[in-house]
């Protein structure tokens, strides 16, 4: 069955049994996570039909599996960010990253979308225990 995959590093949106292995758009590796056929319209600036909280939790939990990094093991944490995540949804549109402000400009506003391009944030890649902006996405390393 076809699904739609979005690439995190630059919103590539892709519709297949799987995703490209390399991203045709920013050659990212491996960058592809599941998203709901309402976020993939929202990226392409079309619309309607959500995903719920618990099937992204286990999208996100895919989408680390076997990678540098996993989704934080704090659940009260993750329940959290969720929440903010889905009031973005509600209110803005798209699943906007919980802890960062939207400035109402599209383009700009899509590198804001959850998983976001973090491996290049500074919290992450300068240090050893790195995770992204909100914790969501912790190195791998730093919990091992
Ligand atoms: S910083 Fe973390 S929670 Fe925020 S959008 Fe990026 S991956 Fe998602």
């Amino acid at each position: 069955m076809k699904k739609y995959w979005r690439c995190h590093v630059c919103n590539d949106i892709h519709l297949g049994v799987k995703p490209p292995e390399i991203c045709p758009t920013c050659l990212q590796k491996n960058a592809y996570v599941e998203v709901s056929a309402h976020e993939a319209r929202g990226v392409m600036s079309v619309a309607e039909t959500s995903v719920d909280k618990a099937a992204f939790a286990e999208a996100i939990q895919v989408f680390a599996a076997e990678r540098e990094f996993r989704v934080n093991p704090d659940r009260e944490r993750i329940d959290l960010l969720l929440e903010g995540m889905f009031n973005n949804e509600s209110n803005h549109g798209l699943k906007y990253c919980p802890c960062r402000m939207i400035e109402k400009d599209f383009e700009k506003d899509l590198t804001l979308v959850c998983p976001c391009n973090f491996l290049i944030h500074d919290t992450y890649k300068d240090k050893e225990d790195g995770e992204c902006w909100c914790g969501l996405f912790i190195k791998r390393s730093s919990l091992e």
